[in-house]
C-alpha cells in the first residue's frame, strides 16, 4: 500500500459510494448493493469470505507464505470453475470490514509474506475499508490482488495506490468462448483494458532481495483444450502492448470440473503437446520471464484450495 492511512480512509469513503449503483466489473449491472440489492454476481453490502489462511505453493514471486483471503462469489460464472462451491454456490461467511481487518492482521502475525486477495472484484469497497483499518493498526505488507481480470476501470481507479502486485487472469482472447464458458462476451476487451491500467499503475514486477515481489504485474494464463482460451493470441498481445519483459505464469492445471462435462470440447485435460507448443510460442516471442508448471501439477490439485503448484522459471528449466 503506497497510500497513507489518511488517504486510505478517504479512498474507502469514496469507494463505499460505488456500491449504490455497482459498476465495479464489466457487467456494470448497477445494483444498489448498499440498499440490499444483489448484483448479478450475487454480492450484497457485506463482504463474504470462504477462508483466510497461509497458502504456500503459489508462484515463487508471492513468497513462501502468502496470507490469502478467499472471497465468496465471483463476477464470472466459469462452467469449469474448480472452486465453484465458493465462487458460485456462495460457500463462506459474512464479515464486517473490522473483521476483515482483523483477519489480515492475524495473517501478518502468523508470518504472511503479503496479503493476497482472491476473487476480490465485487468486494473492492469493503477491502479498501478493511485495509485502511488494518493499516491504522500497523499492517504494512504488500497487497496482492488475484483476479479473474474482468474489472471495470472504476474499480481499478479505486485501487490505484492500494494494490502492490496485480495478479490478473487473461482467460480468453475471443468473445465467443468468453460468453459460452464464462457469461461475459466482452471479456477480452474489458480484460485487456484492465491489464493495461494495472500495468500503468505499477509497471513490471519488482523483487526485494529475497526474491519476493513487492510491486508489479504478474499475469496468469490458463490454457483450455483446443486453444479455446486463445493463449497464443494473448501472448502476442502482451508482447505488443506491454513488453516481453512482462512476467506471466503459464498454467498446466486445467482439468474438467464443475459443469465442464456438459461441454464435450472442455471435457478433458490439456495435453502435454498443447502445453509445450505454448511454451515454444512464448520462447519464440522472446519472453524473458515466465513461470511454467510441470505436468504433475495437475495431479496434486485438490478442489478445496489445499493444492500445491510447483513452478519452475524458464531459467530453471534450461538446466533440465
Ligand atoms: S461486481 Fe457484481 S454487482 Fe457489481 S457490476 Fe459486477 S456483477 Fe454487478
Amino acid at each position: 500500500m503506497r497510500l497513507s492511512v489518511e488517504k486510505l480512509k478517504r479512498r474507502a469513503a469514496a469507494a463505499r459510494g460505488a456500491l449504490d449503483a455497482c459498476e465495479l466489473c464489466g457487467h456494470r449491472c448497477r445494483a444498489d448493493r448498499r440498499a440490499g440489492e444483489l448484483g448479478r454476481c450475487g454480492c450484497g453490502p457485506t463482504a463474504e469470505v470462504a477462508t483466510a489462511l497461509l497458502h504456500p505453493g503459489e508462484e515463487p514471486a508471492l513468497g513462501p507464505r502468502p496470507g490469502t483471503l478467499f472471497f465468496s462469489r465471483c463476477n464470472l460464472a466459469c462452467v469449469y470453475c474448480q472452486n465453484w462451491q465458493i465462487s458460485q454456490a456462495g460457500r463462506g461467511d459474512r464479515m464486517t470490514t473490522a473483521e476483515l481487518a482483523d483477519a489480515m492482521l492475524r495473517l501478518r502475525d502468523d508470518g504472511a509474506s503479503n496479503i493476497e486477495l482472491v476473487s476480490p472484484t465485487p468486494w473492492v469497497p469493503q477491502i479498501i475499508d478493511a485495509l485502511a483499518q488494518a493499516a491504522e493498526q500497523g499492517l504494512d505488507l504488500p497487497v496482492v490482488y488475484n483476479t479473474g481480470g474482468y474489472e471495470h476501470l472504476d474499480a481499478l481507479h479505486l485501487l490505484d495506490g492500494v494494490v502492490d502486485v496485480y495478479l490478473p487472469d487473461m482467460r480468453y482472447s475471443r468473445p465467443e468462448p468468453a460468453e459460452r464458458y464464462s457469461g461475459a462476451r466482452d471479456y477480452p476487451a474489458v480484460n485487456r483494458t484492465a491489464v493495461l491500467e494495472m500495468h500503468r499503475q505499477i509497471g513490471d514486477l519488482v523483487f526485494d532481495g529475497s526474491g519476493r515481489a513487492v510491486r508489479g504485474l504478474l499475469i496468469r494464463l490458463l490454457p483450455l483444450p483446443d486453444r479455446l482460451a486463445g493463449v497464443r493470441e494473448s501472448l502476442r498481445w502482451i508482447a505488443d502492448e506491454l513488453s516481453v519483459e512482462t512476467w506471466f505464469s503459464l498454467m498446466a492445471q486445467y482439468g474438467p470440473a464443475h459443469r465442464a462435462a456438459e461441454y464435450p470440447e472442455l471435457d478433458r485435460p490439456i495435453t502435454a503437446t498443447e502445453y509445450e507448443k505454448l511454451r515454444d510460442t512464448a520462447d519464440g516471442l522472446g519472453f524473458l520471464n515466465f513461470y511454467a508448471q510441470t505436468p504433475e501439477s495437475r495431479d496434486v490439485l485438490r478442489p478445496d484450495f489445499a493444492h500445491e503448484r510447483p513452478f519452475a522459471t524458464r531459467k530453471d528449466d534450461a538446466t533440465r
